[in-house]
């Protein structure tokens, strides 16, 4: 697929206007001022409609970014005549418009440490496009122009969006082909470390807010390496460019169409070979993200509706089977080994049996219900980030043995990616990844998905014994079975590699 190709700064053919956004900051105070101005090709003579998201996809929890927002004006293209507004919810706004457009202004106050929110500092600002950004009538679909006023001394725009001519100087613009594009194109601006290069055909930007220790470490060779063996592994790249944004100390990490955001430790100094690794496997995992959820993705995540929930009982492939993927597709490069890929699925299933949650939540329910549950530890509760990545050795393991591993994991990533992203164009219902499922195991895989639907207790010496693998049910880890047969070791080389 290409991205942000193909268009041209001007009038929507689609939606007959235009809407462009003027972003300025007052950073002292945390805030972004917006102004949006815009052009109809008829003059209106009616209720005009602007709505804000109230959640970022990836961020399965309901933020309610207008709670942000103050100062809103709705006034004559000139700026000259206020004209009537009234909210109609708690993020839309109703405004009467009788000219050949309107300019609406508001600001946002930005002052959080989240992936999900913006935060507006004296050197930088990170802008999360979701609490920033309103679209008008439901209408998503047309191209949007973003400018930006760079404050003094500021001379980086790092994000996924491609630039409307240079990105230099202190006004910046963005166009992005539709709001679904904008929503998923944090920016981050200021004076952070930047550092660009291509890599098999693609070009790649790193923004990074406190790069300490960078040069120190294998940190951009890894990546790499990372996205080489993630390109064997799907066989098709979905952009023409990649924005890494890293920023200072804090937690969470948010996958993008053609970027991602993520907090770190605040520096790239790792105490130990394990610390750098889990970095790695993090950034692996929101990368591998734009496969799985962007692209590979259940029917109901995307298009969005930001207004509401958005609900899914396939979060368990989505986040699950991307836990899986950070330490296989690592493995794979040639990064870390069989062991670290061992204690990580491990330490998976050590949480997820030790949990009261695992005998009243299952895993279908923990991904439908994460709306009530994205921030709750209680006992009645489980995540997908620990049972989901189970799931997914255990689908690569069963895939392979009905299959004499002639097909595994991949080859249904694969089948998903290039039937329904490629070809449908669309996601699959919970209905069409089992049959994909099952299509790939070329039998009925009744007997896992008991483990996803239910409580049930999982039969792990029955299901890991064919992979030469065995678990202590003391600790809950996994570890090799001594004298396995031939059959045992090739199965077991072809998930963990040896
Ligand atoms: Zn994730």
């Amino acid at each position: 697929m290409t991205l942000m190709l193909g268009y041209m700064l001007g009038m929507s053919a689609t939606s007959g206007y235009k809407m462009e956004y003027n972003i300025s900051f007052d950073q002292a105070r945390h805030y972004i001022n917006v102004e949006l101005n815009v052009t109809f090709q008829q003059p209106a003579n009616d209720t005009h409609t602007l709505e804000m998201p109230v959640w970022a996809p990836g961020y399965y929890m309901i933020l309610d970014y207008p709670k942000n927002l103050s100062d809103f004006k709705a006034t004559t293209p000139d700026g000259q005549t206020p004209l009537t507004w009234t909210k109609t919810s708690k993020n839309q706004w109703a405004i009467d418009v009788r000219q050949t457009g309107f300019k609406v202004t508001y600001r946002i106050y930005a002052n959080e440490h989240s992936v999900a929110e913006s935060r507006v500092e004296n050197d930088m600002a990170f802008i999360a496009p979701n609490g920033v950004f309103m679209y008008l009538d439901g209408d998503k679909q047309h191209e949007v122009t973003v400018s930006i006023d760079m404050p003094a001394g500021w001379n980086k725009a790092s994000t996924g969006m491609k630039p409307a001519g240079q990105n230099s100087g202190p006004r910046r613009t963005f166009i992005a082909p539709d709001f679904d594009t904008l929503f998923d194109s944090p920016i981050l601006l200021g004076n952070h470390f930047v550092t660009q290069f291509t890599h098999e055909g693609h070009d790649y930007e790193f923004a990074i807010e406190t790069p300490d220790g960078l040069s120190e470490t294998t940190f951009i060779d890894d990546f790499k390496r990372m996205v080489s063996q993630t390109t064997r592994l799907i066989g098709h790249v979905p952009y023409d460019n990649y924005c890494l944004i890293h920023l200072g100390a804090g937690g969470g990490g948010l996958e993008h169409l053609n970027s991602q955001a993520c907090y770190t430790s605040g520096s790239y100094r790792f105490e130990s070979r394990s610390e750098y690794l889990r970095h790695l496997s993090f950034v692996t995992h929101e990368y591998f993200h734009l496969y799985n959820v962007k692209s590979i993705r259940p029917f109901e995540l995307g298009p969005f509706d930001y207004s509401r929930e958005c609900y899914t009982p396939l979060l368990w492939v989505s986040e699950g089977f991307t836990c899986y993927y950070e330490n296989r597709i690592l493995l794979q490069a040639g990064i870390i080994g069989a062991d670290y890929m061992l204690n990580d699925l491990s330490s998976s299933i050590r949480t997820t049996e030790t949990s009261e949650g695992h005998r009243h939540m299952s895993l279908r329910q923990s991904s439908y219900d994460i709306w009530l549950n994205f921030f709750n530890h209680s006992e009645n509760v489980i995540s997908y980030y620990d049972k989901g990545p189970i799931l997914g050795l255990l689908f690569d393991i069963e895939l392979r043995r009905l299959t004499d591993t002639g097909r595994g994991l991949d080859d249904l990533m694969r089948l998903l990616y290039n039937r329904y992203y490629l070809q449908l164009k669309r996601g699959f219902t919970e209905q069409e990844f089992w049959q994909a499922a099952e299509e790939v195991a070329g039998s009925s895989l009744a007997h896992l998905r008991r483990y996803v639907d239910t409580t049930d207790e999982i039969d792990y010496e029955t299901l890991l014994t064919p992979a030469g693998l065995a678990i202590d049910r003391n600790n809950w880890q996994l570890h090799k079975i001594d004298k396995a047969s031939r059959q045992q070791e090739k199965l077991r080389k072809a998930i963990i590699g040896s």
